[in-house]
């Protein structure tokens, strides 16, 4: 049977980075396994329907290099694929369950189950829930006769339909990732299947639409795996094969102790969305990883670290490595730190082996108007240095503006007679210079105007580059010194040996 799998989120809001891995990890083992990736869209709880976090999710996914080969937004045998448009099919679905005695109606007020559970709780019961003992005190079509039922019903009453869970049985099942799983079906209630509004609950349509849609793996986050128990005694209550489990470990805060949350990527100053997100209600923005300068290829490698490894020591993985190293074995059960650092690293990483065209394409829209040629020149000159591209022209300040300050330490240092001989002397000769001013002929001049003076040109590297730069460390001097052009570095050099001590 070939290999389908679903990404099923809910517009609730933003995607949460978890969401993001649990659709790259389906990707990855769908592509693996020559399968077909679905998107379904679980939009049934309209309470929390969000506008544009459909259209959030789609563009995050397209921006990370998932490919939906079935689902929302490309379509598909098993359209539609958002299921607030499916409705009428897991009420049939439902009434299946009803008429094979494995679910009922039930007509209880909120303040009838509210009741029902404080009577419980003060007699002390372990869990006061709607359950195979309780549903025996309320109103509901095992309690009430057929015809009070249908009278019911014909009043437009309004009603719930609940799963009837048969409690003296184990639940088994093996979840690929955490083995097997066992619970006792007493411990479950009698959850909602369909709603007073007509609506299914998450329950039912997950499980009627992983089936209709011929889901043969479903892989999600840990999260769920309280409800598998449910969703396995659902498709038996069907009749129907479940699919394979696999449950994605939790992502943990970076310190590595507990549930990463919100309030964790605040305190950090990092995305915990792929996206930046504006609520639509307070106009509050959420960072994203794309505009914090993350590159799609970092947020692919640094998810697909966050809970798998290939078990070998290469760390940087393209997508298409990914799906050839990937397999849901090699995912641990333990939680995943969130290590922002190591993002980082990836960045700096992906950055660095980008070229000089590239870079520039990623630059040009935050400069203003700098010639294409010289913004190559910049970005050679700072890509190793720096871990976002944004930094690339922020890194850079010294390109652009002269120094209004010297790094003290240096001037104490370096700034000595050689060094003021050596400068003098390369400003006298870089104004009868005429060739063309290149990194290499800004060193062949300098390094002559040093020998001419009898000064060992390694001994005032550094008085050169603060006297260009104000600093005492930076990139590639000569190139820095290209892309200033030489009657700027000879201005620049007149003001240090003016405003420097004279030594
Ligand atoms: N709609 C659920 C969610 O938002 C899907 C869970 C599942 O994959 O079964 O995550």
């Amino acid at each position: 049977m070939s290999v389908r799998v679903r990404f099923a989120p809910s517009p609730t809001g933003p995607l949460h980075i978890g969401g993001v891995r649990t659709a790259l990890y389906n990707y990855l083992f769908a592509r693996k396994n020559g399968g077909k990736m679905l998107l379904r869209i679980e939009d049934t709880d309209q309470n929390r329907y969000v506008p544009g976090a459909e259209n959030y999710i789609l563009e995050a996914l397209q921006w990370i290099g998932i490919e939906i080969d079935e689902g929302q937004g490309v379509g598909g045998p098993h359209a539609p694929y958002r299921q607030s448009e499916r409705k009428d099919i897991y009420r049939e679905y439902a009434e299946q369950l009803i008429a094979a005695d494995k679910a009922y109606y039930a007509f209880d007020t909120a303040d009838e189950i509210e009741a029902m559970r404080k009577r419980l709780e003060e007699a002390g019961a372990d869990a006061a829930q709607y359950n195979a003992i309780t549903r025996l005190q309320m109103n509901n079509s095992l309690t009430l006769s057929a015809d009070e039922v249908q009278q019911r019903i014909a009043n437009d009453d309004p009603y719930v339909v609940r799963i009837k869970i048969d409690p003296k049985q184990d639940i088994r099942f093996k979840d690929i990732i955490r083995d097997w799983v066992a619970v006792h079906a007493s411990t479950l209630d009698d959850k909602v299947l369909l709603k007073s509004d007509g609506m299914p609950t998450y329950h039912l349509a997950n499980i009627v639409d992983d089936h209709l849609m011929g889901i043969t793996h479903v892989i999600r986050g840990e999260e769920w795996l309280p409800s598998a128990p449910l969703h396995v005694l659902m498709y038996q209550y069907f009749g129907w094969t479940a699919p394979q489990f696999a449950h994605l470990p939790l992502l943990l805060k970076p310190e590595g102790n507990g549930k990463l949350s919100k309030r964790d990527a605040d305190l950090g100053g990092f995305p915990i969305f792929p996206l930046q997100w504006q609520d639509p209600t307070t106009g509050t923005i959420a960072r994203g990883f794309r505009e914090d300068g993350y590159l799609q290829e970092t947020l692919v490698n640094f998810l697909a670290f966050l809970g798998w490894n290939p078990g070998t020591e290469q760390e940087l993985f393209t997508m298409d490595e990914l799906i050839e190293a990937f397999s849901l074995e090699r995912i641990h059960k333990a939680g995943a730190r969130f290590d922002i650092t190591k993002a980082k690293w990836f960045n700096q990483q992906y950055l660095k082996a980008k070229s000089d065209e590239e870079l520039a394409d990623l630059v040009q829209s935050q400069t203003s108007g700098i010639e294409r040629q010289k913004l190559l020149k910049i970005c050679h000159l700072m890509k190793d240095r720096v871990t976002f591209s944004q930094e690339i022209l922020s890194e850079a300040a010294f390109l652009f503006e002269a120094p209004t300050t010297y790094e003290e330490a240096i001037v104490t240092g370096k700034w000595n007679a050689d060094a003021i001989k050596a400068i003098t002397a390369y400003v006298d000769d870089l104004k009868v210079y005429e060739g063309d001013f290149l990194a290499d002929s800004a060193k062949a001049v300098w390094a002559a105007a040093a020998e001419r003076v009898g000064v060992k040109m390694g001994k005032v590297m550094q008085a050169l580059r603060l006297a260009v730069t104000g600093a005492g460390h930076g990139p590639d001097l000569m190139l820095t010194m290209e892309i200033l052009g030489k009657d700027e570095v000879i201005l620049r050099l007149e003001k240090a040996l003016q405003i420097l001590p004279q030594v």
